[in-house]
């Protein structure tokens, strides 16, 4: 583990099974300088369990980051749930993965993550108070993507704004990678803003909804990144930007929700390269955890979510700004504030 190209310092790195519900698990606590970690747990099938843990680790890392850029009292962490190969008890499942959390004695704040719902939180509520996203209870923020797609929404505009020197998204076109929980809802933002859809899925019923309800043009899943458009928002998983698609991109700017965007670091400079401006993920898709944190502070204020996003805003324009002036890639930018950030919390 100490080896790992990815452990970077990591405070903790936990690991469960429970052979009773199938429950296997890894807990990833990268730093707790700012406060208790806090991240969300995901559901996925892993090829191979070492993916698994390179997934936690690198999530936990970047849930630091983002927190810190965030402003947020609290430290980075990360969850990942292997989904069991065969049928498995959901409720068995998650009453196992609450002890685990519970275990790891309050440095490790869970949430909501791809696979995981709000009724999942309902579970492993029953066995650890250290959970949010919940949708009921006195600070219940609920589930967060709503915000995260605010968030993003407001990163698109920012980035627009920067390059592009316009004011309005009215006219443009954006391409949306996964319509779910906050794909859609983005897109629901930008088709009251005036913008037209590009859209992919691998869901074909949530594409149809998107064809009906906004108009939106569907592609198929490995053609998105090359679509014809001003933005392009990665909101499925990691990896969109790599050596493989970077060359297609039509698009000026990438703003979107997936985590880890950029396959490998260099792809930043390669995207200030051809003149992109990538908006780093963790700033622009923090609405989540900003939500969940009015939560973990005991009094859910829909005003300090509105402030923070409105923080939200502001970051991302230093970011752009700082980039422009020193001749850096905005992923370096972002990296090197967070770092400051983690090494002095305020
Ligand atoms: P989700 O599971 O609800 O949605 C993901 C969507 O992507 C699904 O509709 C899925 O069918 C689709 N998809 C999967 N593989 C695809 C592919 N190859 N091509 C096209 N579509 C594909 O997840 P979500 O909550 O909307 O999160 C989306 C991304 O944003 C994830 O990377 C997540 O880590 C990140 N994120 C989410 C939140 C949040 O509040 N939910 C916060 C921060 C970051």
């Amino acid at each position: 583990m100490f080896n790992h190209p990815d452990f970077d310092g990591h405070e903790g790195v936990h690991v469960f099974s429970d052979a009773g519900s199938g429950l296997q698990a890894v807990i990833a606590v990268h730093n707790t300088a700012r406060g208790p970690a806090a991240g969300g747990t995901r559901l996925w099938s892993y090829a191979d369990p070492n993916d698994a843990v390179t997934d936690a680790l690198r999530l936990s890392k970047a849930m630091s980051y983002k927190n810190a850029m965030a402003g947020l009292s609290l430290g980075g962490g990360k969850a990942v749930i292997l989904r069991p190969n065969t049928n498995f008890d959901r409720i068995a499942l998650f009453e196992a993965y609450g002890r685990a959390v519970e275990s790891v004695g309050g440095k490790y704040i869970t949430a909501e993550d791809v696979g995981v719902s709000p009724d999942d939180m309902r579970i492993i509520k029953t066995q650890t108070d250290f959970v949010a996203g919940l949708d009921d209870g006195p600070a219940a923020s609920g589930d967060p993507s709503p915000v995260t797609a605010e968030g993003v929404f407001r990163s698109i505009k920012v980035a627009v704004r920067h390059k592009m020197r316009r004011g309005s998204l009215e006219g443009l076109r954006v391409a949306v990678q996964g319509l779910g929980h906050v794909g859609y809802g983005l897109c629901k933002h930008l088709h009251a803003a005036g913008v037209h859809l590009i859209v992919t899925d691998i869901n074909q019923a949530v594409l149809e909804q998107a064809k009906t309800e906004l108009g939106a043009e569907i592609v198929e899943p490995d053609v998105i990144h090359a679509a014809q458009v001003d933005v392009y928002a990665p909101c499925a998983l990691g990896g969109a930007i790599s050596k493989t698609t970077l060359p297609d991109l039509k698009a000026s700017i990438i703003a979107g929700a997936a985590n880890n965007q950029l396959a490998t670091p260099d792809m930043g400079e390669a995207c200030r390269q051809r003149g992109i401006l990538y908006a780093p993920d963790y700033v622009v898709n923090a609405g989540g955890i900003i939500n969940v944190a009015a939560e973990v502070s005991g009094i859910y204020d829909s005003n300090w979510v509105r402030t923070k996003l409105d923080d939200l805003e502001i970051t991302l324009e230093t970011i752009f700004d700082m980039a422009l002036n020193q001749d850096l890639p905005t992923n370096i930018v972002a990296d090197n504030l967070a770092r400051q950030r983690l090494q002095n919390p305020d």
